[in-house]
């Protein structure tokens, strides 16, 4: 339980998704008191996310942004977070790629020869693995050094660290409830600086609405397959990604014009579609579940200092992939609160000081 009286920390941080999670990790790293206030949402994207990470992505297999920096720090933080929490949630995994017609496999042929790519590719792949469970295509490709991260699981053990060493304050943060000048306060807390790391919420903040976040609404199903022990990615029109024996993780639906975050019919159907298009065998469907991704219109994150109020600062728009951009960016950012180094251009809110109108 945190005391009433006044408490001085370094860091406040709104929201303990993977963003405010690795903020918090990374701060603690630099010897910082750190606070988080967090109102546990159920349907948060890291809550619901498969925290696959992929190398190689979209229809012209092109490697992902800024991977090779990315990567590295990824696992050597998980790694770190595994020992500290005594947890087991990282795991390198293998990704199928179905090719479904000559156009696909032409171009992963020749994505494949490209001697940049050559850590990626597989020579020769079989899906022998998936064998009877699986419908027969034309055609498989697959990729190395991709891996998955049990970032779920990670954020509510590290919600309970938190909780036991006192850093957590679970509830809603209140925005009239803030003074920040000449110091942040905040209710019985008085802080250098403060935080978001409130993923889409982050598009109602009154600081930080006016970034231009174009946010989606994920859907994905856990299923139970028999017999099964499928230990690589298989990614057609969804993907499918093991989670614990027989146990798989199927999504996700990407939905720009939606209500609110909860799962829908529709998007269940829409998954079951795809799915019996890959899966010959039977399954049956565990859970369901459903989260708004904190998307940009430029498809970068969003890292950086309020343009007026300088001890207000953001950290968000990580879009769909948290799991491997969470980790680098924390100690990029960490590094730019504590040691005045510059973030990189393409993820600093400064892109977008243009959108921002004086109240
Ligand atoms: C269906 C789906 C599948 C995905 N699959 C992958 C994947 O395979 N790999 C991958 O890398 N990424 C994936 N993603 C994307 C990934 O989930 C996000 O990039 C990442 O989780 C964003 O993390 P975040 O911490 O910024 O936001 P969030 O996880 O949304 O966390 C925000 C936190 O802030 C809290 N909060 C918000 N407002 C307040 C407030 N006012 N007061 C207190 N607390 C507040 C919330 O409760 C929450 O805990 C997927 C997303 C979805 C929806």
């Amino acid at each position: 339980m945190i005391s009433h009286s006044k408490i001085s920390v370094d860091s406040i941080i709104v929201g303990q998704g993977i963003a405010g999670t690795l903020m918090h990790f990374a701060l603690k790293k630099r010897g910082k008191k750190v606070i988080i206030i967090d109102n546990h949402h159920k349907g948060s994207a890291t809550k619901v996310a498969a925290g696959g990470i992929n190398p190689i992505t979209g229809k012209r297999y092109v490697k992902s942004w800024r991977f090779e920096e990315l990567m590295p720090v990824a696992k050597e933080t998980y790694r770190a977070l595994e020992q500290l929490l005594d947890i087991a949630i990282f795991k390198d995994r293998n990704i199928f790629r179905i090719l479904k017609n000559a156009g696909e496999e032409n171009t992963w042929l020749g994505r494949s020869g490209d001697p940049l790519y050559s850590d990626y590719f597989v020579e020769n792949p079989t899906v022998n693995e998936f064998g009877e469970h699986l419908n027969s295509f034309p055609s498989v490709g697959e990729i190395r050094n991709g891996a998955q991260v049990n970032i779920s699981h990670l954020v509510e053990k590290y919600r309970a660290h938190l909780l036991k060493n006192e850093e957590l304050i679970s509830e809603s943060f209140e925005f009239e409830k803030l003074e920040i000048n000449p110091k942040i306060e905040y209710k019985n807390l008085e802080a250098e600086r403060l935080i978001f790391c409130d993923g889409a919420a982050s598009r109602n903040n009154p600081f930080f609405k006016y970034l231009p976040f174009e946010v989606s609404k994920g859907e994905a199903l856990n299923i139970k397959i028999s017999n099964s022990k499928l230990e690589k990615i298989l990614r057609h029109k969804v993907s499918i990604v093991p989670t614990t024996p027989e146990n798989y993780w199927v999504g996700a639906s990407n939905d720009w014009d939606f209500v609110d975050d909860t799962p829908t019919q529709k998007g269940k159907e829409e998954l079951e579609g795809y799915l019996n298009q890959i899966l010959k065998s039977k399954y049956q469907i565990v859970d369901h579940k459903a989260a708004i991704r904190p998307t940009v219109k430029d498809r970068r994150p969003l890292l950086g200092k309020h343009p007026v109020h300088h001890n207000l600062f953001i950290f968000n728009g990580l879009g769909t992939k948290g799991a491997s951009l969470a980790p680098a960016l924390s100690e990029k950012m960490s590094d730019f609160l504590l040691n005045k180094k510059t973030l990189w251009e393409e993820i600093d809110i400064k892109r977008y000081e243009k959108l921002y109108l004086p109240q």
